[in-house]
């Protein structure tokens, strides 16, 4: 059996595959594979260990309907069409929960960042401007008790509303399409209508995962209706939000802050106008980016392609 990993993987997993006697092929070039060099891969191999953003649409499901197993490394699957897989019975795996914690690490860190201008602050000292202490120039605002909204309330989410809940005291509401009772009960979340929550929240942080439902959701209607102190957080998926409006709302003072790891498009260019904003930190998609976080990812990864190949139920199904 072989398997095809579109990244370069630690020792300890390689060694893991090949000990149960799966060959393995990497990608070794310091660059994304084109569609057609990926189905040109895989249709020599009989499962695809997707790291980074591949394309797993119709045609290429459709050009290796051989493949025993897909697993991702990432707990989102907006890549693939689920549809297509199933049709072909393409059994396609992704990590949940392994990355729920550092991923709501970096929603929190960002928050922080922002309520306390913090990159402005870092980027004053490089400027040469750490000089002449004036008091109430460019202040953070407190988080202590402040409400926190959240878009997409699951395994994400949670951890964030917990870290919140604790550090802060922040009562959490949420919108989601179904109830979260278990945030509810342990955190005292309050299930609100779409408009309450752009309505109530002092910080909007974004968890759900990106559909046709969910696509650009965060626009120039939505930011009007949050409040002008509010701080938008984005560690999901850059496409939930419109990059125009929201630079928009960040200029015309609609809003006050934004903290994105994620962007539209990925990868943001150098010169992208928000990069320069004093009320605007963006980074480069490392939500889950801890040595300990990525781990247990590839691990998981590669235990359901192990799983795949055996042909066993996968630990960690899409479908
Ligand atoms: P999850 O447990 O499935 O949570 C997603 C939540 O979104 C669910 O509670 C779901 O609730 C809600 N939701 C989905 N569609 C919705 C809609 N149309 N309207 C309102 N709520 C909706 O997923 P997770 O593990 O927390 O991951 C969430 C997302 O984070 C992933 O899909 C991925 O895109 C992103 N992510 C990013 C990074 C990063 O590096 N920045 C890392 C990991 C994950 P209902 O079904 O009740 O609506």
């Amino acid at each position: 059996m072989k398997v095809f990993i579109t990244r370069e993987i630690p020792e300890e997993v390689r060694e893991k595959l090949i000990g149960h006697d799966i060959t393995v092929t990497e990608w070794t070039e310091k660059r994304d594979l084109k569609p057609e060099e990926l189905i040109q891969y895989c249709k020599s191999h009989d499962a695809l260990l997707s790291v980074g953003p591949n394309k797993i649409n119709r045609p290429f499901l459709g050009a290796c309907p051989h493949l025993k197993v897909i697993a991702l490394n990432s707990v989102g699957y907006d890549n693939v069409d689920v549809a297509a897989a199933k049709e072909l019975a393409i059994p396609v795996s992704n990590t949940p929960d392994v990355l729920s914690k550092a991923t709501a690490d970096t929603a929190f860190m960002l928050m922080m960042m922002v309520a306390r201008k913090a990159l402005y602050w870092h980027k004053t000292i490089m400027d040469g401007e750490w000089g002449f202490f004036e008091p109430m120039k460019e202040t953070g605002i407190e988080l202590q008790g402040k409400t926190l909204g959240i878009f997409g309330l699951g395994r994400i989410g949670f951890e964030l509303a917990k870290s919140a809940k604790g550090a802060f005291d922040m009562p959490i509401i949420y919108y989601n399409r179904h109830q979260n009772e278990e945030a509810e009960s342990k955190l005292g979340a309050k299930l609100v209508s779409f408009d309450q929550l752009l309505a109530q929240s002092d910080v909007l942080s974004i968890h759900a995962n990106l559909s046709k439902e969910t696509m650009g959701l965060f626009n120039k209607k939505t930011f009007a209706k949050m409040k002008k102190e509010a701080i938008f957080i984005n560690t999901a998926r850059g496409g939930l939000h419109n990059e125009d409006d929201l630079r928009q709302a960040l200029e015309n003072g609609v809003i006050a802050g934004a903290g994105l790891d994620v962007t539209n498009p990925e990868p943001m260019v150098p010169n992208n106008p928000l990069l320069f904003m004093k009320n605007a930190t963006v980074l480069p998609h490392i939500g889950s980016s801890t040595f300990e976080t990525r781990m247990a990812m590839i691990q998981l990864a590669t235990d359901n392609i192990i799983a795949g190949l055996k042909g066993e139920k996968l630990l960690t199904p899409i479908w």
